[in-house]
């Protein structure tokens, strides 16, 4: 699904513009190379392709984390496997969800965060609004 089409369209029409924080990047010469498991109508999947910017926080080979555009939280940060898998419900979750815990523990270590709640909503009825497996990281503390 592609989660916010009119947003996205407002991008792609005035790509010089922020909106609200999200600047979209032109792709160029030193784009990252294509992700043969990316999902290119996948909002996040465009996130990790570096087609829309976001405020990084972590990234290594397989998990990117950036801070949420609508923050439910002081600190809201969100876990994602760079490859395209739809929610925990998908087959082989639970191995990657674990590269999500373990970036979360890395972050709450290293940004000394003293207590947080890690969220996932899972499928529409749960609250989950974009089909890319992620990992809520939400904290009072700045
Ligand atoms: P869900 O509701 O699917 O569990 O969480 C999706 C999250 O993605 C929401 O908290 C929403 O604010 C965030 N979000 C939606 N679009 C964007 C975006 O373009 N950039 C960033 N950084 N976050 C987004
Ligand atoms: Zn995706």
């Amino acid at each position: 699904m592609i989660c916010h089409p009119e947003r996205l369209a407002k991008d792609l029409c005035d790509p010089s513009t922020s909106v609200s924080g999200r600047q979209l990047v032109l792709s160029d010469s030193s784009a990252p190379p294509q992700n043969d498991n990316l999902n290119m109508d996948c909002l996040f999947c465009k996130i990790v392709n570096k087609e829309l910017s976001a405020d990084v926080v972590f990234e290594n080979e397989n998990v990117l984390a950036f801070r949420d555009i609508y923050p439910k939280a002081p600190i809201h940060i969100l876990i994602i496997p760079k490859q395209h898998i739809e929610s925990i419900n998908s087959e082989n979750s639970e191995n990657i969800a674990k590269d999500l815990i373990l970036t979360a523990k890395n972050i709450i270590k290293r940004d000394s965060i003293k207590g947080c709640k890690l969220v996932f909503n899972v499928g529409k009825e749960g609250g989950q609004t974009v089909d890319h497996l992620h990992m809520h990281l939400l904290s009072g503390n700045e």
